[in-house]
């Protein structure tokens, strides 16, 4: 953990391009942004995956997500807006510490939508999936 590149940036040890800071969360521009004011999200507080956030956390950081997109809204007027987490390896994450990607879009940038992240359709029907989930 104290090797965690997002908690030295928190602790101020590691330097980063701070925008934003809410009292449970911290917001900066990626350091490899992908977007003119590509933000990073993330928790003071360590933790890995979002299900491991309180409640309380969880606010805060969702809170700075949408004062970061007011900000990034007036200061570099994007067209609109992707907000994603990659939440575990298999879903690309690369460190391991809670960060939502707040990636600003415009007109003709050549994205995609984030449907477009994987093409893996279910072989169960809806029905199916959603009486496996509800019987948690
Ligand atoms: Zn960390």
């Amino acid at each position: 953990m104290e090797e965690c590149v997002f908690c030295k940036i928190v602790r101020g040890e590691l330097p980063a391009a701070k925008i934003y800071e809410g009292e449970r969360s911290l917001a900066f521009l990626d350091i490899n942004p992908i977007s003119p004011g590509h933000t990073l999200v993330i928790p003071k507080e360590h933790a890995s995956s979002l299900v491991e956030l309180d409640e309380a956390t969880t606010a805060d950081v969702f809170n700075a997500v949408r004062m970061v997109m007011r900000m990034l809204k007036v200061a570099l007027h994007p067209d609109g807006f992707n907000i994603g987490i990659n939440d575990g390896k298999a879903a690309g994450q690369e460190i391991m510490h809670v960060h939502v990607n707040v990636i600003p879009r415009y007109e003709g940038d050549g994205g995609k939508p984030v449907q477009s992240i994987v093409r893996n359709p279910p072989r169960e029907s809806l029905e199916e999936i959603a009486e496996k989930i509800k019987r948690v």
